[in-house]
């Protein structure tokens, strides 16, 4: 059973029909809206699609909405991509209209990057893949030259070498998509470029006032975030943090990004909070069926190194084998998780737990990975429980069991956590668990002689009410074969 999750981008690609449905069979466990492209209504259209597809293939897929953040882009092209070659003059500039860019100049969404830039500052588009050096800005126009040339195509991301860019996280824009993701009632909702904790807290309250209460995912891509005291700020305010490696290689230089990966991931778990990696995984598959040797070690590093999730960008949102990416991934998670089957952890030995249920979901992990257990079941309101449980290694499935809509989504993010709807309409016990097996047998995660973990609460529907660790074999005691 996989238990790494895998978030790919919607976007051109998978709005061709059929796409997404073989998409859900191929395993994505959420799909990314990606607020830097596309209408509001093109947003909409695509989380209704994906509500439609999970009904009909029965898979519970989550929904996570990106903004742009103050991210500086080009505007378009009239003819959507131009090649630049090294040496020739290129211009950005603010006044341009947005669809009129040609090999000469663009327009660019960011105004006062005019104001910012100076003789010698050096601009990464695109990644990087493009890289222009400031000549002179004369108002608003800022003349390039081309150092490296290649493709440019519309909307691209620009970086200024080394950060420091003033913008603060959240646009005009960010918060005009909010009301729109108010509407589409996403699981997650990713900042862009947070520097501090405020950031993400003002997220979270703007997401409030429209009725959304969707997990805040805060991408680390400036180099500020990295120090120690921001990171840890960031991580605490946030419910998933993102190692969004394009533009955090771009600020602290390719050669920074496999440490900081590791960084991120470990901290993230340490401080209970779910973790995905991203970024050019699987770039080349979106020309080519299948992956080079160095991303299938890329995606296997990540799922080694802790990720709870791995992302797919352009990969799955403008590619040409959308669904073969995500098999390739599926394949390499699958080898890659048994690698990983090594039960032990050293998670948390050293703490005291202030909380009956946080207690009980590490002991419950112990139980587990030490004895002969083939998986844990939460009966959870919140999700934390499941959250608490995948923190730590384990080969084991961790089924979340829940009547509600909003902590299933969520769950969709964290290793090696199934969601399964499991409305309570007992306080017997016994028939709990007998209830739990049945659902269990019914996907075929169970057959006779299994024996699984079940916690749940005495009160059973509260928030942070569990208290106990049931263990059942399917076939013994009062649970029937
Ligand atoms: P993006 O974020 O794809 O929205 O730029 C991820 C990254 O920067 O890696
Ligand atoms: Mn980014």
């Amino acid at each position: 059973m996989r238990r790494t999750k895998i978030l790919a981008t919607l976007g051109p690609a998978t709005d061709k029909p059929g796409v997404l449905e073989e998409l859900f069979r191929a395993g994505v466990d959420a799909v990314r809206l990606n607020f830097s492209h596309g209408s509001a209504q093109d947003h909409i259209d695509r989380a209704n699609n994906v509500r439609a597809v999970s009904k009909k293939t029965g898979r519970r897929v989550g929904i996570l909405a990106d903004l742009q953040g103050p991210k500086i882009r080009i505007a378009r092209f009239a003819e959507d991509k131009v090649w630049l070659d090294e040496g020739q003059d290129f211009a950005l500039d603010i006044n341009l209209n947005e669809n009129d860019g040609d090999n000469t100049h663009v327009g660019i969404t960011y105004e006062a990057l005019a104001n910012e830039v100076k003789e010698g500052s050096r601009l990464l588009l695109d990644d990087g893949r493009v890289v222009l050096d400031v000549v002179n800005v004369v108002n608003g126009r800022i003349n390039c030259t081309v150092v490296v040339g290649g493709y440019l195509s519309n909307n691209k991301g620009i970086n200024l070498l080394g950060g420091g860019l003033s913008a603060a996280a959240l646009t005009e824009k960010d918060k005009e998509d909010i009301i729109t993701i108010g509407k589409i009632q996403a699981d997650f909702v990713a900042v862009s470029f947070p520097r501090c904790a405020d950031d993400l807290h003002l997220a979270r309250k703007l997401l409030a006032d429209v009725d959304c209460h969707a997990g805040i995912v805060a991408k680390i891509e400036r180099a500020e975030a990295m120090q120690k005291e921001v990171m840890d700020e960031i991580i605490l305010a946030s419910d998933v943090i993102m190692v969004a490696r394009g533009d955090l290689g771009v600020e602290i230089g390719d050669a920074n990004l496999p440490a900081a990966q590791k960084i991120l991931i470990s901290r993230s778990r340490e401080l209970d909070r779910a973790v995905i990696t991203a970024t050019q995984m699987m770039e080349s598959m979106i020309e080519n069926p299948i992956p080079t040797r160095a991303e299938v070690f890329d995606v296997a590093n990540a799922v080694l190194d802790g990720t709870d999730a791995i992302m797919l960008s352009a990969e799955t949102a403008a590619g040409k084998y959308p669904v073969q990416t995500v098999q390739a991934m599926v394949r390499v998670c699958l080898e890659t998780d048994k690698q990983r089957a090594a039960r032990t952890s050293k998670h948390r030995v050293d703490t005291r737990f202030e909380r009956t249920d946080e207690a009980i979901a590490m002991a419950a992990m112990y139980l587990a990975n030490h004895s002969d257990i083939q998986g844990l079941v939460s009966l959870t309101e919140s999700g934390a429980t499941p959250l608490w449980m995948s923190r730590i290694r384990s080969g084991l499935p961790i089924f979340a069991f829940s009547g509600s809509e909003a902590t299933l989504g969520r769950v969709t993010l964290y290793r090696g956590v199934i969601p399964i709807y499991y409305e309570l309409k007992t306080q017997d016990h016994v028939q709990i668990n007998r209830d739990v097996i049945e659902l269990l047998k019914q996907f075929h995660y169970a057959e006779k002689g299994d024996t699984f973990i079940i916690t749940k609460g005495d009160l059973t529907g509260q928030e942070g009410g569990t208290n106990a660790l049931k263990v059942v074999t399917v076939g013994a005691g009062l649970i029937p074969e």
